[in-house]
């Protein structure tokens, strides 16, 4: 149990011991509009090693068909066969296991995947998208045709829309009560926010009751679908995911080994302690698992941007608004140089990543603007192997006098070197005189 994917050895060792991996989507392939590196390449490996692939996704918000073009949008291969999302198996629910009346409607919280998976099972449904906006806290009419209500993800949740929810599913008998998956959190824009559980919550606690069904992982409804349309053989699959109370448990409650990939909801931390009761057969930092490339250390140089006034405007960030600059109090960035080639890692930057060094400079310091003297943007250059050996910072610059963050923290743990747990000011410093690297007035001569 919890056996440590690291190597490429261990990677491929690990790809030949199944026939079928069953994916999850948010934060194991990408993160809202952005795919983790690597993803692509590693989807064609297994297609050519003759594997077959599934998707499973507890995200509700879109259908099976526009999930597929979601992933001809990444470059990633798929069908629609391949595609199993809890909207689709919440229809799927409806209309083949309830054989839900066709005299009868379902009333949606939840976004425009619910409504068309329905509308493709020959399901009628009313709300969803049409009663986003609504702020009036009028009565709600009694309408007798709507049989369920169904729950998911929505962004555009009101007032009215549960209202409407509880009025269904007190005032008419027999109304069936269904959430399409309960993951209380949802990765998005490099954090967490609620989730289609806590979006179905309320209901719950005005009911006093539980959902006659949730449809998504943990619960086995996605499964038994790919069992029953592809015959795969459980012996031989996979789950991968980034959640342990529904990637995971969904793995081993169906009877197949489990990967968590450590790019989304669940930490190291949480995974390998020993209040975790939910352990994954493996875990992988990340879906694409660079090789070490210790030579690299030598060409690669950590640079810190600012000034005496801490305030640094650079172009192109993707905190910026049009063609506006950003002004930081300071900035990081990675250089590599190999051969005749230098390139340029900013995290926070709209241009590629990685990014020429010409790009870089024309780009995000604008040459041929004219800046105030005061204005000038130093560089603290870092050799790859001081930053990794002496940095550290325990992050007391992002707390407010009250104990909270100016801004969430990242969800990886402070960094600390041997001897010290915060010399960041001396980072930042553009000051001559201090040990780590050297500072430069010009970023690089082209
Ligand atoms: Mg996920």
């Amino acid at each position: 149990m919890l056996e440590y994917i690291q190597t490429k050895e261990e990677r491929e060792a690990f790809i030949d011991k199944y026939d079928n991996f069953l994916f999850d989507c948010d934060g194991v392939l990408w993160e809202g509009t952005n795919m983790f590196t690597g993803v692509p390449e590693a989807m064609n490996l297994l297609r050519e090693k003759g594997k077959r692939v599934f998707f499973v996704t507890n995200n509700s918000t879109k259908s099976r068909s526009s999930f597929l073009k979601k992933f001809e949008g990444f470059g990633i291969k798929a069908e629609l066969s391949e595609v199993f999302s809890s909207a689709f198996a919440t229809a799927a629910y409806l209309k083949h296991v309830l054989n839900f009346p066709e005299d009868k409607k379902v009333y949606i919280v939840g976004m425009d995947g619910i409504k068309h998976e329905l509308e493709a099972e020959g399901i009628r449904s009313c709300g969803g998208e049409e009663d986003s906006g609504i702020t009036d806290n009028d009565p709600v009419p009694d309408d007798k045709e709507v049989g369920a209500v169904v729950i998911g993800l929505d962004t555009k949740v009101n007032y009215k829309k549960y209202s409407k929810a509880f009025a269904y599913l007190t005032r008419n008998p027999g109304c069936y009560f269904i959430v399409t998956n309960e993951d209380t959190t949802f990765p998005q824009h490099g954090d967490f926010y609620p989730g289609a559980g806590a979006i179905a919550a309320p209901i719950i606690a005005a009911l006093g009751r539980r959902p006659d069904a949730v449809l998504g992982k943990p619960a086995q409804n996605m499964l038994e679908a790919i069992r029953a349309e592809s015959h795969i053989d459980l012996k031989k699959t996979c789950m991968i995911g980034d959640r342990l109370d529904t990637d995971i448990e969904f793995g081993i409650n169906g009877g197949v080994d489990t990967l968590c990939v450590l790019t989304g909801i669940t930490t190291k931390e949480v995974l390998l302690s020993p209040e975790n009761k939910v352990k994954s057969t493996y875990y992988i930092d990340a879906f694409e698992i660079e090789e070490k490339q210790p030579d690299m250390l030598h060409s690669t140089n950590v640079i810190y941007i600012s000034n005496d006034i801490k305030m640094v405007p650079l172009w192109k960030q993707k905190a910026g608004v049009d063609e506006q600059p950003v002004v930081w109090d300071y900035h990081v960035i990675l250089f590599v140089q190999k051969d005749k080639e230098a390139l340029v890692y900013d995290y926070d930057s709209v241009l590629s990543f990685p990014c020429t060094v010409e790009e870089y400079i024309n780009e995000t310091f604008k040459p041929a603007y004219k800046l105030r003297s005061e204005f000038d943007r130093y560089f603290r250059v870092v050799p790859a192997e001081t930053y990794l050996s002496l940095f550290s910072s325990d992050r007391s610059h992002m707390i407010k006098s009250d104990g909270s963050y100016h801004a969430p923290p990242p969800n990886y743990p402070a960094i600390q070197s041997c001897d010290e747990v915060m010399n960041l000011d001396q980072f930042i410093s553009m000051r001559k005189n201090n040990k780590y690297g050297i500072v430069c007035k010009q970023f690089y001569k082209i």
